[in-house]
């Protein structure tokens, strides 16, 4: 059944708190002498006239028909949709966290200053990079912080010329995105049949005009670019700098570092990798780490440990400056913080390994019925194929998923990455034990019994939500929000 809006249940009159009443000068309606009268408000607006009670049941059941990781699998590939400890959300909630203010005297924030620097210091040591900055507020964010030092390393040195980003066709969305941001052209690299980058291609592309190869390592198929050592001496031989995509440390975090594949700056999503429960947007946190060569580009101000305690530095000339309001989302940096000290460093290493375990064991065992293009081993995510049950019985990626959700399973990323046909992009996460994805291996296994009983009920699911197919489209062409 679906939920009505609140407005749906409003009722002149009703109100959902009580109050004495007021017993000061009123006035503050009026107070907007200001305001050009076309843009006052003639007529009160029309808001929902409910009781509490109404306001909390609509609430509760509506966050009973989200799916999340705390009822179900969400095997959402390259999200990295893992559990997050309890321990963090009742952490960022304390008051000692939530109650304090940026523009607070430095002395009072000594402990905040902290976490940051020693956050730091350990995103410095799992990404091999020599200091970062916290303050982007996402994955793209951190793209675009990181671009940026890029393009002012290259300005500081008089290489106008280089004004090209090399990106594999494999790569996240918002890697193209973000260069074109900043000011670059973004030139494609093909891959190989391996789903790796293709060597020749990267060679035939590479000179005095290109600023930076964009790679991420876990490729976007969940590949390791085994040849990464060669791509990077390439792309420093001829001048360039290397960046690194680390939204998804999830399979080499602890293992390997970016630092020592030879990339000069890596960004983070900690609301991936690090903890956070994150998903339709909420705040994020996107640092991005550098090697000594872009250090002095860093954002500004960063923070010093000195014998009066922590300070910030603002004096940085050549600084890229803010890119952030503050410090970014600093109750995201302490989540981080907290799983980090939480996991210890051989706790971090073995979530790597589950995360790579468990991706393989599905691969292996979705891969007895779906076709897995690229790879024998994947990484902590892989792409099966839907093609071959489009062709035989018109089922497509987007039926498998939809009927995954009448099964209470999030769906897999569909269509990503574009090089496979029908692709559907599983990551199980570390987060789930080898009984609940051989749940999950039984219910994609009765969807494909239906793509060959009955292709046209699955072609209509969902069944079991408030509502079924929606049309995915025009819902982003032609957003209509209002009531
Ligand atoms: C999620 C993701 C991003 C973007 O991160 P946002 O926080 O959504 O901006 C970039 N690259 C990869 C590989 C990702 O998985």
């Amino acid at each position: 059944m679906s939920e009505p809006l609140l407005i749906d249940l409003s009722k002149s009159g009703r109100k959902a708190y009580c109050y004495p009443p007021l017993d000061l000068p009123r006035g503050f309606e009026q107070a907007l002498p200001d305001l050009p009268i076309e843009l006052q408000r003639q007529k009160a607006a029309r808001l929902p006239e409910v009781a509490e009670l109404d306001v909390v049941r609509h609430f509760t059941r509506l966050s009973s028909l989200v799916h999340g990781v705390d009822n179900g699998m969400y095997p959402l590939g390259s999200c990295t949709m893992k559990y997050n400890p309890k321990l963090g959300e009742h952490i960022a909630a304390m008051e000692e966290f939530t109650q304090i203010h940026p523009l607070q005297d430095i002395s009072t924030v000594q402990g905040c200053l902290s976490v940051m620097y020693n956050l730091l210091e350990d995103l410095s040591s799992i990404t091999g990079m020599s200091w970062g900055t916290l303050q982007p507020c996402a994955g793209a964010h951190g793209e675009y912080t990181g671009l940026k030092m890029i393009r002012s390393y290259f300005l500081k040195r008089g290489e106008t010329e280089r004004t090209k980003v090399l990106i594999p066709v494999s790569a996240h969305g918002t890697n193209p995105a973000s260069a074109s941001v900043v000011g670059f052209e973004v030139v494609e690299v093909k891959s190989n049949k391996e789903g790796l980058v293709d060597i020749d291609d990267l060679a035939s592309k590479l000179d005095h005009t290109v600023a930076a190869l964009m790679l991420t390592n876990p490729n976007t198929l969940g590949l390791f670019e085994k040849d990464i050592i060669k791509i990077s001496e390439m792309v420093h031989k001829a001048g360039g700098l290397l960046y690194y995509d680390g939204a998804n440390m999830n399979a080499i975090m602890g293992m390997a570092t970016p630092g020592d594949m030879g990339f000069d700056v890596i960004h983070l999503n900690l609301h991936k990798t690090f903890s956070t429960p994150h998903g339709g947007g909420g705040p994020g946190s996107g640092p991005v780490m550098v090697n000594d060569r872009l250090r002095p580009f860093l954002p500004k101000p960063d923070i010093e440990l000195t014998d009066s305690g922590y300070v910030y530095r603002w004096d940085d000339e050549d600084s890229i400056g803010k890119v952030s309001m503050f410090w970014g989302n600093f109750l995201v940096v302490l989540r981080a913080y907290v799983y980090i000290l939480r996991m210890g460093s051989e706790g971090i290493k073995a979530a790597s390994r589950h995360a790579v375990l468990n991706a393989n064991y599905l691969a292996a065992k979705l891969g007895q019925r779906i076709s897995i293009p690229y790879g024998k081993l994947c990484m902590h995510e892989f792409v099966a194929s839907a093609s071959v049950l489009k062709e035989q019985y018109g089922v497509t990626a987007q039926d498998v998923a939809k009927a995954l959700i009448d099964e209470g399973y999030h769906p897999p990323t569909v269509y990503f990455p574009h090089l496979v046909d029908e692709a559907l992009m599983f990551e199980p996460t570390e987060s789930e034990s080898v009984e609940s994805l051989d749940r999950f291996v039984e219910a994609f296994f009765r969807i494909l019994d239906m793509a060959e009983d009955d292709p046209e009920t699955l072609k209509e699911a969902p069944h079991r939500t408030p509502v079924g197919r929606l049309d995915e489209v025009r819902a982003v062409k032609e957003p209509d929000v209002r009531y």
